[in-house]
């Protein structure tokens, strides 16, 4: 879809509540359980998010791929939070090959894809060629879009190839993710040319903008000024500011619904949301 103007375009807020990361002991708002993460997924919601970004964990907090435990979480966001868009995460265990896609049969109106690797604060995060086609595969299979993880230039080049030779549907949805230590930083010229190529690359495709740790705002607010969609929560940032945590999802949302409001970008409905995204 193409809007002319983008201030009246309307904005896509992410919400990541959860991660493969952070604990409890970081911040006790971390929703872990599926009742916790449906409780704050639902207050996400109401709070302006259209789109849960879901990882799950076990019960020791430890991050897992177990299709049931995404099951349980699946259907509680459809009851609790009837259309938000429920995006399962397939990068929460590096390492893990194929278990990683073990929950796109489950048919989630989405799935994060990465399309190729980097390195991570301390691992690397490992996204082989065959890997990433069978994922592919899979999200063709069970017609699930897909939300490109570009944590890297080359990542987007690479998924405008896919979707140029039929690996991926068109059209795209990519997502910018900087300030991850030890790949891309959040730098505002760096940014800029991430959105310069991908729409030199692939026209018709929308993006949104992710920033890790204290970078989180600042990637909002370029986003949202450049008329993007974006993404926030627990996953990416645990605190407000450096001395306080974030006491829930919902309030990091709420501060992206207020960014919006600065640049007078109205925050998406559901529906404006499935719209942009070609969701049904
Ligand atoms: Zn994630």
């Amino acid at each position: 879809m193409y809007y002319a103007y983008f201030m009246n375009k309307p904005c896509i807020i992410c919400v990541a509540i959860t991660g493969s990361v952070a604990r409890k002991e970081d911040n006790p708002a971390v929703p872990t359980t599926i009742q916790e993460q449906i409780e704050s997924v639902h207050e996400s919601f109401e709070a302006g998010a259209t789109i849960a970004h879901c990882h799950v964990r076990n019960q020791d907090q430890t991050p897992t791929s177990d299709p049931e435990r995404f099951a349980l979480l699946q259907q509680g966001i459809k009851k609790h939070c009837p259309g938000m868009i429920i995006q399962l995460s397939t990068g929460g265990r590096s390492g893990a090959g194929r278990e990683r896609g073990g929950m796109l049969s489950l048919r989630p109106d989405m799935a994060s894809l990465s399309v190729g690797s980097n390195n991570f604060p301390t691992r690397v995060y490992e996204n082989s060629p065959d890997l990433v086609d069978w994922l592919a595969e899979e999200m063709l299979k069970y017609d699930v879009k897909p939300e490109i993880e570009a944590f890297d230039l080359s990542h987007i080049v690479q998924a405008t190839k896919m979707a140029d030779d039929g690996r991926l549907k068109k059209p795209l949805y990519v997502q910018f993710v900087m300030g991850v230590k030890n790949a891309m930083p959040a730098d505002k010229p760096i940014f800029d040319f991430y959105i310069e190529t991908l729409k030199r690359l692939s026209a018709d495709s929308e993006w949104c903008g992710a920033g890790v740790g204290p970078h989180q705002q600042a990637v909002n607010e370029w986003s949202i000024a450049a008329g993007g969609h974006t993404r926030t929560g627990l996953e990416d940032n645990i605190r407000l500011d450096k001395d306080t945590l974030a006491p829930s999802n919902a309030a990091l949302v709420k501060r992206a619904v207020d960014l919006c409001e600065k640049y007078s970008r109205p925050v998406a409905s559901w529906q404006q949301a499935r719209e942009i995204l070609n969701l049904q």
